[in-house]
């Protein structure tokens, strides 16, 4: 694990460099604008970070989770928020691991290339939550097409997306022996959908993520671009959470490290009684305490992105990893703010933006208790609660 940290030093130096170009004030300017980093995710693709975790036969790079989690945390940990195109480097997770060779074929090259942006997912609805086996988005197969009727909810980046994974029920809930079956995942033209049976409503949010409610009526699809077995998507979605988890744990480690740094350099400076701030222990403790969880919620990211690159099963520490990270980055964001007195509040210093954005990942894209309850059950066999 040591050797990996240090050997990663190469990229965490390029991203380094990368982010540069883009410091606060156009992370700020965009996030009072409620803009999106077009120029940001353009070099980040053109660099082919985002292409980390496609094989090189498909025109990516070819490289594991762990690199691919030491990219993102980078980008947070210089003051960017990989959450507006973390979706583009493992969305394309289904196509890979479920997809056909035509399917491969057809879709990686160019999402590699940055030709075509696969940045969404669509899964949560409004009436079901957490509850997904419940979903109530139908496609029903007509011919050689598929038809879509429902709606989702929360969905992310549609709107610089060409492409999007859907998750539909193919077979009605009391049709089927386990509540899991009967789900299937599709790949969604966007730039053909939209207008055409989908509609979108953007969701004007807390933090500046573009994220919206999508209508399907009657959107038709061709049976191309089922991928798998019918029936077999819900399977197949958790299959791709693992990287996903790792991934976002990553991003609140950035996130940790970069409140971390910058509540150090206030305090070290910011004179109150004749002394640095920084000299009360009352002040010390808590940063160094977040500084703790945050290197601890590292050590369990690597250890999940081991498990996944060797291709065993992450599941647990994949949900860990979450977790930890999670926590440990609002433990930091909270000292940071504290810390920074009023100017904390104060936008030019950026804590309050990043403070709003990492406070998301105590819920989404799977909210704390669920990992908990995921744990009680699949790792302490503790009895099911739902
Ligand atoms: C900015 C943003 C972007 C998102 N992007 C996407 C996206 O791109 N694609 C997508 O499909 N979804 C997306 N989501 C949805 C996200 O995954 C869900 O919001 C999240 O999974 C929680 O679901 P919910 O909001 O329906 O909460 P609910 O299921 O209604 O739960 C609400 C809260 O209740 C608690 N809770 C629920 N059930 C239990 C239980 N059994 N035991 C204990 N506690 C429980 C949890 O703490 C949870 O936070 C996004 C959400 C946000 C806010």
């Amino acid at each position: 694990m040591f050797e990996a940290q240090e050997q990663f030093q190469e990229i965490r130096d390029a991203i380094k460099d990368l982010c540069s170009r883009f410091g606060d004030e156009y992370f700020r300017r965009i996030d009072q604008e409620q803009g999106y980093p077009a120029e940001f995710v353009a070099a980040l693709t053109e660099a082919g970070w985002l292409a980390a975790l496609i094989p090189e036969e498909y025109g990516g790079a070819g490289l594991g989770l762990t690199e691919a989690s030491v990219i993102m945390e980078e980008i947070n940990r210089a003051g960017g928020n990989s959450g507006a195109c973390h979706g583009q480097m493992y969305n394309m997770g289904t196509v890979l691991r479920h997809g056909s060779e035509a399917q491969k074929q057809a879709w990686l090259p160019k999402i590699a290339s940055g030709e075509l942006r696969l940045q969404s997912m669509a899964v949560t609805e409004p009436t079901t939550g957490t509850d997904t086996t419940r979903i109530k988005t139908t496609a029903v197969k007509k011919g050689d097409r598929y038809v879509i009727n429902g709606q989702k909810v929360w969905i992310s980046r549609v709107q610089h997306s060409d492409l999007m994974v859907l998750l539909a029920r193919t077979t009605p809930l009391d049709e089927v022996r386990k509540k899991s079956e009967g789900m299937s995942i599709f790949m969604v033209d966007l730039r053909e959908a939209i207008d055409h049976g989908l509609s979108l409503r953007p969701i004007t949010n807390m933090v500046n993520h573009e994220t919206n409610e999508l209508f399907f009526e009657d959107l038709e699809i061709p049976e191309a671009n089922l991928i798998g077995e019918e029936g077999k998507g819900f399977k197949y979605i958790l299959d791709g959470l693992n990287a996903e988890r790792t991934l976002i744990a990553a991003e609140c480690i950035g996130d940790g490290h970069w409140f971390v740094d910058r509540v150090c350099d206030y305090v070290g400076e910011r004179v109150v009684f004749d002394r640095p701030i920084g000299q009360n222990q009352g002040v010390q403790f808590p940063i160094a305490r977040a500084h703790i969880n945050v290197e601890a919620a590292s050590l369990m990211r690597y250890q999940a992105c081991s498990l996944f690159d060797a291709g065993r099963s992450c599941g647990a520490q994949a949900n860990m990893a979450k977790l930890l990270a999670a926590d440990a980055s609002w433990e930091a964001a909270n000292a940071c703010l504290q810390f920074h007195g009023g100017f904390g509040f104060a936008s030019e210093y950026d804590v309050e933006r990043k403070f709003r954005e990492t406070r998301l990942y105590q819920v989404a894209p799977i909210s704390t208790n669920l990992i908990l309850s995921y744990v009680a059950q699949h790792v302490l066999g503790l009895p099911r609660s739902f």
